[in-house]
């Protein structure tokens, strides 16, 4: 299958061109009136086909991507208006008063205009949208033509004296109309509007309208009516033509143009200013100022050189989807934060456990995702994973469950992590560092695995005595809390009746513990509220359980997880034949192999195949064949129509109407989910919904 591009891409670097052609002016010497229509006429093609291209490839999306254009669009504006601050201040031009207006809509220097512009602009196309297209067209065609009065068409306006007075009003604001509220909304929707069309009707049409245009431009220009000369009543007519036959042409997609188009507009100012500089310094005024179109040759090659070196350091990231990924359903995540907040009670506090990189969900993103629902206590295992979720800004306490080093100790105290005291030997080698620590006690109530042991009060004592060491919880960990038989229930008493009864009797030892916390997720699942401060829940966060034993109180939990990765290649196997390593897979019949990119060093267990392992692909299940490679593995994907390389496997998650559950997967490999999940790979992408 060929894709098709439009030729938006390589159109993006003629526009950037005309943008040059606009502030330069080349063909003044030549001809005045050959350069208007050049550059006042022609030239007005490129900032409107901007507009339209952003509303076109928005509209695509759903409007889905609305946020991220527009932080975007605020970071090129933020770095703009630096860039151009030192000739603001050279040339005096930043009244104070004027700052708000020249923000929001005339734009810091005279090109910036068009960042303020499209913000403003997406905001109202995305709100008259919810209007349908063609109501959203007319409203802001409306605004268009109010636009037209402040701008060509000026000269109409004065002559009524009232509109006059309005529109002196409306400059008060800002000091054109072409901005982002009558100018920017009406492109951006004809954008979202327009489609590819028979490029004959579309090319004919674009040379009638700009003919048409051309003479409007010229009359309007004769009769000295222009106040400013960026919209003309032909103009989306032109506009529209002109994109319908971009969207007709073929062309490969081009990417080098999206960059290098952008980076011109954004620098060229400060190229006519230092090509300025450079022609005094030379003495060549003659050739690259007086000579209009040595000066746009010059402007425009040296633009080009510049983009093309900053284009070098433009951050270029990976792209997390390119080979296996987990997608992380935030709502999904919210909402099992909140089950488990709800089922804990008042009083007791939602420990969001992210150790092992939040069980293989990536610790930063789900600890961040969480943070924004309120969540202000993190679990993590190792020092290591603490810092690093401080360093990406995450708050509250965050409580080391595991043994760190004592040396460590001033890192602790660095990034305010609270430590785990794992027995009485580590609460004095902690102590002993002289820093001051925060800890949590870990009481042993039966699991014999990290803790001073429960009724010990000597010992407690021994811990509360020793210096720098601040302790602002206990707490202990049941082994037993995921059974329901008489055995494990009895067992989890015993904990729950240890761990009560030391805590009351620390109270009487006058032993303050701080936050209690005892239940973690099957803690929540099979027991009822705890009079605890704290739960600390891992797995069910996830929204998934263990495995598929039954629990007391089954949460209404949805899986946050989703786990995929690209075809490479799909290859067919006739009858007989073998692939993989060992030959492990021997074809049954003629066979379509399709080639996963993601293997057991992505934490998949090597012999998936051998436990009847299923993925997705295009809806349908698929069996694992072979061995599971190191980076690859392969699915027998015969029957499946249309496979090609780049298609979604879908190890776990929904694919159509199919889905494939973390506990199935476990079960299938022997394991529980905990395992599986914390074993994906930090190679694995992170793509949060
Ligand atoms: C891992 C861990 C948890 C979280 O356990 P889940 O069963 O995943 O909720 C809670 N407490 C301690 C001490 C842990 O080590």
């Amino acid at each position: 299958m060929k894709k098709r591009f439009a030729a938006l891409d390589d159109f993006r670097l003629i526009a950037a061109v005309l943008v040059v052609a606009i502030h330069t002016s080349p063909l003044t010497c030549w001809n005045p009136e050959a350069d208007f229509w050049f550059t006042r006429v022609f030239a007005r093609v490129a900032v409107p086909f901007f507009f339209m291209s952003s509303g076109y490839f928005l509209a695509r999306k759903g409007w889905q991507g609305i946020g991220r254009f527009i932080r975007h669009a605020l970071l090129l504006y933020g770095i703009s208006i630096l860039l151009y601050l030192p000739l603001n201040l050279y040339a005096d031009s930043f009244p104070l008063v004027e700052l708000p207006k020249k923000l929001c809509f005339d734009g810091t220097f005279y090109h910036l205009w068009y960042l303020p512009a499209v913000v403003i602009g997406v905001l109202i196309a995305r709100g008259l949208y919810q209007l349908g297209l063609f109501p959203a067209l007319a409203v802001s065609g409306l605004l268009y033509l109010i636009g037209l009065g402040g701008d060509s068409y000026f000269g109409l306006i004065d002559t009524v004296p009232v509109l006059r007075q309005i529109y002196d009003g409306l400059f008060l604001i800002f000091s054109y109309t072409r901005n982002g509220i009558f100018f920017a909304p009406f492109f951006l929707l004809l954008g979202a509007a327009v489609r590819r069309r028979d490029i004959r009707f579309s090319g004919i049409g674009f040379w009638i309208a700009l003919a048409l245009m051309s003479i409007e431009a010229f009359s309007l220009h004769g009769q000295q009516v222009q106040r400013h000369d960026s919209m003309y009543l032909l103009l989306p007519l032109v506009m529209f033509f002109l994109f319908s036959c971009l969207l007709s042409l073929n062309t490969a997609q081009n990417h080098t143009a999206r960059g290098l188009s952008m980076l011109v507009y954004l620098v060229h100012p400060w190229c006519i200013v230092l090509v300025r500089m450079a022609a005094k310094l030379l003495h060549l005024e003659n050739l690259l100022i007086e000579n209009s179109f040595g000066h746009f040759a010059a402007v425009l090659a040296s633009s080009f050189a510049v983009a093309g070196i900053l284009q070098l350091f433009r951050p270029m990231p990976v792209h997390p989807a390119a080979r296996a990924w987990r997608e992380i359903d935030s709502h999904a995540l919210w909402h099992n934060a909140a089950m488990l907040q709800q089922q804990a009670g008042k009083g007791c506090t939602l420990m969001a456990v992210v150790k092992a990189d939040a069980y293989g969900h990536g610790a930063v993103s789900v600890a961040k995702c969480l943070q924004k629902a309120g969540v202000r206590a993190f679990a993590v295992a190792s020092l290591a994973e603490g810092i690093i979720l401080r360093k990406k800004g995450i708050r509250g306490i965050i409580l080391i469950l595991g043994y760190t080093m004592p040396a460590e100790a001033g890192l602790l105290a660095r990034w305010r992590l609270t430590q785990t005291v794992v027995d009485e030997t580590h609460a004095q080698a902690l102590s002993a560092q002289g820093y001051p620590l925060r800890v949590h006690l870990a009481l042993d109530t039966g699991m014999h695995r990290l803790g001073i042991p429960a009724y010990d009060f000597a010992a407690l004592q021994r811990i509360y005595a020793l210096p720098n060491l601040k302790i602002e919880g206990v707490f202990s960990h049941l082994c037993m809390a995921d059974s329901l038989s008489p055995n494990a229930t009895a067992y989890t008493g015993t904990q729950m009746d240890a761990f009560y009864e030391t805590i009351d009797q620390m109270y009487e030892h006058g032993l303050a513990p701080g936050k209690v916390h005892l239940q973690a997720s099957y803690g929540i699942l099979n027991l009822p509220a705890q009079p605890c401060d704290f739960l600390r829940a891992g797995i069910a966060l996830y929204g998934v359980y263990s495995d598929t034993k039954p629990v007391a109180a089954p949460l209404d939990l949805l899986p946050v997880l989703s786990l995929r990765a690209r075809v490479g290649t799909v290859r067919r196997l006739a009858a007989g034949q073998s692939a993989g390593y060992g030959c492990a897979f021997t074809a049954q019949r003629d066979s379509v192999l399709a080639v996963a990119a993601i293997g057991y060093a992505d934490g998949l267990p090597r012999e998936m195949a051998a436990y009847g392992a299923k993925v997705l692909i295009h809806g349908q299940f698929a069996p694992v064949v072979g061995w599971v490679c190191m980076d690859q593995m392969l699915i027998d994907a015969t029957g499946i129509d249309g496979i090609c390389s780049g298609d979604i496997v879908t190890l776990i998650g929904q694919d159509g109407n199919q889905v494939i559950h973390a506990e199935t997967l476990a079960e299938q490999c022997g394991t529980i989910t905990n395992e599986l999940l914390s074993r994906l790979g930090s190679r694995l992408g992170i793509v949060v919904k």
